[in-house]
C-alpha cells in the first residue's frame, strides 16, 4: 500500500503527494510516517532535486494520526512501553527534524533544500504538525478548510514537535488558544495567527508552491529557533512577561481542568521547560511528556469512547440491516420546549417539519423558538439572513392533524401524561401512512405501555432527547417490546441526519441515562441529610471531572420534577422503594419554594439576574453539618459509583447491549467524567477486583445500592476488565 507519491518535474521540484487510497481523508499511520520519510531521503539525496512540496491529492491535505493507532500504541510498544513509546516518538522527530533541517549545513546554516507544504483543505493535527516543520506553508483559499491542533480534545497533545514548534513560533500566550483549547481556524484566521504564511487562490495553489520552491535563499529555510539569538516571542520563563504567562496559564488550566485531564498538565510542562533548553532537546522533553500522557489510561479510552466508538455508533454499528430509512418530512406532537428543539435540529438539518400543537398560538411559539436560535447565529456571524429563511420555511406550524398525512416519522413530545399521549398517538395515526414511524420523547414513561395506544406496535419506538436539544449531542433510542426493526433504523437514521450520537436500549424504567443520574443526584442528596458538608459534595464531585455537582444538577433539574419522579416510582416500586432520606430533602425543599435555578433558589443562591452564587447555608438548618466529615475519596466513590453500578446493573439486565453505548452514552448524556471513556472504562482502570472490594466496603458502610453486581464479582475472579471480554467475545 502506498500512501505517498513521488514524482520530480523537469525544473527539479520534487513533489510528495499525499493520497491514500480507498479513505476519503489523509491519516497517518507508521507505515505512511516510513514512506513518506523514504521520499524526504530520496529527494535530498538526488543531486537534480532543487526542493520539494508537500501535498495532498484529495481536496484536503489530513485529518491527523490515524486515531486507532493512538489508542494503540501502547500496547504496540512492547515490554517496555515507556521506552518503546519514547524511541517511537523519537522517530518520528527525527524524520519532522530532517525535513526542517533539508540537508543545510549546521553551522553555516547554508545548502540546504527548500520544502514547502501546499495546503488545499482541511491539516489537523499531525496534518498540521508535518508542514510546521516545512520552511513556508501555503493554504488554498477555501473557507471550509479548518486548520489546527485538536489533540487536547482527544485527552493528548500535538506530539510530534507541533506543541514545541508553535510555541517557539507564536510565544506561549499566541501558541495558548490553539494547543490548549485545540481552536481551529479557516486559512485566513490561521495566516492572520501566524499559523500558516501565506493564502493562495485553490487554482494557483501548486505554481506558487513551486515558485516558492525555486525562489527560495538559504535565510527562508532557517527556522527562528534554529537562527542565532532566538528570544521566544512573549518572553521564556524567566523574561518578567513570560513568568505572568506561565503563571497565568498553570492556574487557568487547573481551574478548568480540576488536575483530572493530564494532557493539558503535560502539554504546559512541555512548553514550560522547553522554553528554557536548545529545540532539539526541548523536543526530547515533549516526546517524554506525551509518553507520561500515553501511558496515562485515561488517553487511550478517552479516544476509544470519544472518537473510535462514537463514530462507530454514529456511523450505525448497531443498525439492523434494513434499507435506508433516511426521513423525508417529520411531524412533531407538542410545540413546547422539547418539541420546539427538535423542529428546529430538524429544520436546519433539511428536513421539513409539521409542527402540531392544541393551540395554533402554540405552535407558532414553537417555531419562534427555532427563529431565536438562528437570530443568535446570525448575530454571532455564524449564519446568513437568506439560511435563516431556508430553515424557517421548512416549519409548518399548525393545529390540523391531517397535515401529517405525509410524514414517513412523527416524534410526539405532548405532556409527560400516558392518556394525552395515547390521544395523540390515534390521532396521529388515523392520518399518517401505513409505513411511517410514531416515536415518543417521553423520559420516564414505559415505551411498550404507551405503544398499547398503537395500533402498529412494531413501528412504535423510543427517541429520547436531552435539554437543550439544539446543544445536548446524544439522542437515546429505545426499543419497546415490540419495537421492530425498521423502527430502530429509521430512529437511527434520523439521528445521523441531524448530526448526533445514538444509543440503542431495551425498555426499562428510566431507560440509561436518566437511570444512571438519579442515583448521583440521590447520593448528593443523601449526604446533605446525612450532615455530610455540601461544599465537600459538590466539590469531591468536581475533583472527579464531573461538569456539575450532584446539587448543582439538581437546580438544573428543577426539585419539583425530582418530587415528581420520586411520587411516582414510590408507587411503581411500593416496599421496594429505598429512597425516603433523599425524599426528605427533596420534599422539604419543595415546601420552602426552592425549586432550583427556575425559582432562583435551591441548593444555590441566586442573584436578581438568575446567576448562581454560592451554596445556600439554610440548608444547615434543617440538615446540621456533622463534626465527623467523610474523607474526600469516601465522597469520591458513593458519587461515582452510584452511576458506574446502575450502568453495570443495565448491562446485566440487558437494558444497555453494547458497553460501547453505555460509555458514549455516559459521556454525552450526563457529562460522567470524560476523562475516564465512561463507567466501564472507568471500572476497568480500577480494575475489577479492587472495583468490587470497594463496593463490598461501601456495602458494609452504607447500604445494599452499592453491593456489587454479580456481573462484577465474576469479573474479578477473572481479573479481566468489560473491554478485554469484548475483545475476546469479537476475536
Ligand atoms: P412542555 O410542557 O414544554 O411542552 C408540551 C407541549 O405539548 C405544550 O406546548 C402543549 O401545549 C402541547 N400539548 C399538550 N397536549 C397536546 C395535544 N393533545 N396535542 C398537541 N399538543 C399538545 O413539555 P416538554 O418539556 O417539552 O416535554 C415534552 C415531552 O418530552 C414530555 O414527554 C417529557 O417527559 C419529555 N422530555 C422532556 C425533557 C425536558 O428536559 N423537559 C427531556 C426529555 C424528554
Amino acid at each position: 500500500m502506498t500512501d505517498f507519491h513521488y514524482s520530480v518535474d523537469s525544473d527539479g521540484v520534487a513533489t510528495i503527494t499525499w493520497d491514500i487510497q480507498g479513505k476519503s481523508m489523509n491519516v497517518l499511520s507508521m507505515e505512511g510516517l516510513a514512506e513518506l520519510e523514504a521520499h524526504i531521503d530520496t529527494a535530498l539525496s538526488d543531486e537534480a532535486v532543487k526542493g520539494v512540496i508537500i501535498t495532498s491529492a484529495k481536496a484536503d491535505f489530513a485529518g491527523g494520526m490515524d486515531l486507532n493507532v493512538i489508542a494503540r500504541m501502547k500496547e504496540m510498544a512492547g515490554d517496555q512501553p515507556e521506552k518503546g513509546l519514547f524511541d517511537g516518538i523519537m522517530s518520528m522527530h527525527r524524520c519532522l527534524r530532517k525535513i526542517e533541517r533539508a540537508g543545510m549545513d549546521p553551522k553555516t546554516l547554508k545548502g540546504g533544500k527548500p520544502v514547502v507544504a501546499a495546503l488545499p483543505g482541511t491539516a489537523l493535527g499531525i496534518g498540521l504538525e508535518i508542514p510546521l516543520a516545512c520552511h513556508r506553508i501555503i493554504a488554498a483559499e477555501n473557507p471550509k478548510a479548518k486548520i489546527g491542533l485538536p489533540e487536547i480534545m482527544v485527552g493528548i497533545f500535538p506530539g510530534a514537535g507541533g506543541t514545541t514548534r508553535l510555541a517557539r513560533k507564536l510565544g506561549a500566550m499566541g501558541a495558548a488558544p490553539f494547543l490548549l483549547e485545540g481552536k481551529l481556524s479557516d486559512p485566513k484566521k490561521a495566516k492572520s495567527a501566524g499559523l500558516i504564511d501565506e493564502v493562495v487562490p485553490a487554482d494557483d495553489l501548486m505554481t506558487r508552491a513551486k515558485e516558492w520552491v525555486l525562489g527560495a535563499k538559504d535565510a527562508d529555510l532557517v527556522k527562528p529557533w534554529d537562527a542565532k539569538g532566538y528570544k521566544m516571542p512573549g518572553g521564556a520563563p524567566y523574561h518578567p512577561a513570560g513568568f505572568m504567562t506561565f503563571v497565568g496559564a498553570s492556574a487557568m488550566i487547573n481551574g478548568k481542568t480540576q488536575g483530572v485531564y493530564p494532557a493539558a498538565k503535560a502539554l504546559l510542562s512541555a512548553v514550560y521547560e522547553g522554553a528554557q533548553v536548545p529545540f532539539d532537546t526541548a523536543l526530547k522533553i515533549e516526546a517524554r511528556w506525551f509518553v507520561h500522557v500515553l501511558m496515562n489510561p485515561s488517553s487511550g479510552a478517552m479516544i476509544r469512547s470519544l472518537f473510535i466508538n462514537k463514530e462507530a455508533l454514529e456511523k450505525g454499528a448497531n443498525r439492523p440491516q434494513v434499507a435506508d430509512e433516511k426521513v423525508r418530512k417529520l411531524g412533531v406532537l407538542g410545540a413546547g420546549m422539547m418539541g420546539a428543539g427538535i423542529a428546529y435540529v430538524a429544520a436546519n438539518a433539511g428536513i421539513d417539519v409539521v409542527l402540531i400543537d392544541a393551540q395554533q398560538a402554540a405552535a407558532e411559539k414553537g417555531k419562534g423558538y427555532a427563529e431565536g436560535v438562528l437570530d443568535k447565529g446570525i448575530k454571532r456571524g455564524k449564519l446568513s439572513e437568506a439560511k435563516k429563511a431556508e430553515v424557517l420555511g421548512r416549519i409548518t406550524p399548525t393545529t390540523d392533524y391531517d397535515a401529517l398525512a405525509s410524514c414517513d416519522l412523527v416524534i410526539e413530545a405532548v405532556f409527560e401524561d400516558p392518556k394525552v399521549k395515547a390521544e395523540v398517538t390515534t390521532k396521529a395515526e388515523t392520518v399518517l401512512p401505513d409505513d411511517a414511524i410514531f416515536a415518543t420523547n417521553t423520559s420516564t414513561l414505559p415505551i411498550s405501555d404507551l405503544a398499547k395506544a398503537s395500533a402498529r406496535p412494531g413501528q412504535f419506538i423510543g427517541i429520547h432527547f436531552f435539554s437543550p436539544v439544539d446543544k445536548m449531542l446524544l439522542v437515546e433510542i429505545i426499543k419497546g417490546r415490540e419495537t421492530g426493526d425498521r423502527a430502530v433504523a429509521k430512529a437511527l437514521d434520523f439521528v445521523r441526519q441531524i448530526r448526533k450520537t445514538p444509543i440503542v436500549v431495551n425498555d426499562a424504567r428510566f431507560f440509561y441515562a436518566n437511570r444512571c443520574i438519579i442515583p448521583y443526584l440521590n447520593e448528593g442528596m443523601r449526604m446533605v441529610r446525612e450532615g455530610v458538608a455540601p461544599a465537600l459534595v459538590e466539590n469531591a464531585a468536581k475533583l472527579m471531572g464531573m461538569p456539575l455537582g450532584p446539587l448543582q444538577l439538581v437546580d438544573e433539574t428543577s426539585l419539583d420534577l425530582g418530587a415528581k419522579i420520586a411520587k411516582a416510582t414510590r408507587v411503581a416500586m411500593g416496599d421496594s422503594y429505598a429512597d425516603g432520606d433523599v425524599d426528605e430533602v427533596v420534599f422539604w425543599m419543595v415546601e420552602q419554594g426552592r425549586l432550583g435555578r427556575k425559582s432562583a433558589a435551591g441548593f444555590y443562591t441566586y442573584d436578581d439576574k438568575g446567576k448562581r452564587q454560592g451554596l445556600w447555608q439554610g440548608i444547615a438548618d434543617k440538615f446540621p453539618k456533622s463534626d465527623d466529615q467523610p474523607d474526600l475519596i469516601t465522597v469520591q466513590h458513593r458519587l461515582m459509583f452510584a452511576q458506574a453500578l446502575e450502568a453495570v446493573r443495565a448491562l446485566e439486565e440487558g437494558v444497555l447491549e453494547d458497553i460501547r453505548e453505555g460509555d458514549v452514552g455516559a459521556i454525552l448524556g450526563w457529562g460522567f467524567a470524560p476523562w475516564s471513556g465512561g463507567p466501564f472504562s472507568w471500572l476497568d482502570m480500577l480494575g475489577p477486583e479492587f472495583a468490587v472490594s470497594v463496593c463490598d466496603d461501601l456495602e458494609a458502610r452504607f447500604g445494599a445500592r452499592f453491593s456489587a453486581p454479580e456481573l462484577l464479582r465474576q469479573m474479578a475472579k477473572t481479573g479481566r476488565g468489560f473491554y478485554a471480554n469484548r475483545e475476546s467475545a469479537a476475536a
